[in-house]
């Protein structure tokens, strides 16, 4: 297909996503990351050279709220607010992937949220891999995906295919001195080490602890596995009220 076309096809997308209530649409390069990938999710996802990054923002009158996530109404809007963005992000995406697949393009749609490897805690593809290959953020100490926009506030999903549509450039790390959500995790739950794509997830992270602190406030508190302070507490997403 003549690069013309695949220009209409990328702004029919972005046209799309944007009219669904997608804030961020980007396209990444995966093929300097395949291997990753494949070690991940499986062979059958190296046909797919780029991905498609939708992001919904999260509602600042909600995740302003964070502080008081061991309050019953608070954990629970907020959960609520991932449950609806999800199932945004998932019709967004197949809506995106019929657009493609009408234009003779294969495509896979990885859900906004789902698990593949309790082990491991990941699902078959990272959507923060995708958005940061597509430029539009940075990983942050908290193994979040960092807009310059609307810091981690955002919720991602990603569709694969074989259409070599134009992709971004990755963003440089922005976060310098910063080390607020490193110190706000309440079962410091981050090393601070800055991310680096050759180094795996544990050196950041341990999600063992985050996930044995949501496990509490859900059995002891508040019903739900709900924290979010790394969200909330972001300069790039912040704004004083
Ligand atoms: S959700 Fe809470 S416990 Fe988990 S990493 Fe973020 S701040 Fe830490
Ligand atoms: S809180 Fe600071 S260190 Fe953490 S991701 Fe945001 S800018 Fe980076």
């Amino acid at each position: 297909m003549e690069w013309e076309q695949l220009k209409t096809i990328r702004g029919q997308l972005e046209n799309r996503a944007i009219d669904m209530g997608a804030r961020f649409f980007g396209v990444a390069d995966l093929t300097g990351t395949l291997e990753t990938i494949v070690e991940q999710g499986g062979n059958f996802l190296a046909v797919f050279p780029r991905a498609l990054s939708l992001g919904i923002a999260l509602n600042d009158g909600i995740v302003d709220q964070l502080p008081r996530h061991k309050e019953v109404g608070v954990a629970r809007t907020y959960d609520y607010l991932y449950y609806t963005v999800n199932q945004s992000l998932d019709r967004i995406a197949l809506s995106l992937s019929v657009i493609l697949n009408e234009n003779g393009f294969q495509t896979l749609l990885i859900p906004a949220s789902d698990t593949i490897d309790n082990k491991k805690v990941q699902g078959l593809f990272s959507h923060k891999l995708s958005a940061r290959l597509a430029g539009l953020g940075w990983i942050g100490p908290s193994c979040l995906l960092i807009t310059p926009e609307l810091g981690p506030r955002v919720r991602w999903v990603t569709v694969l295919t074989d259409a070599f549509l134009e992709s971004g450039n990755p963003l440089p790390n922005q976060c310098g001195d910063c080390q607020k959500c490193v110190e706000a995790c309440p079962p410091k739950a981050f090393t601070g080490r800055p991310f680096d794509s050759l180094e795996s997830r544990d050196a950041r992270f341990n999600v063992q602890r985050c996930i044995d602190y949501r496990l509490y406030l859900k059995n002891k508190t508040t019903g739900v596995k709900v924290c979010g302070i790394c969200v909330y507490v972001c300069p790039f997403g912040f704004r004083e009220a």
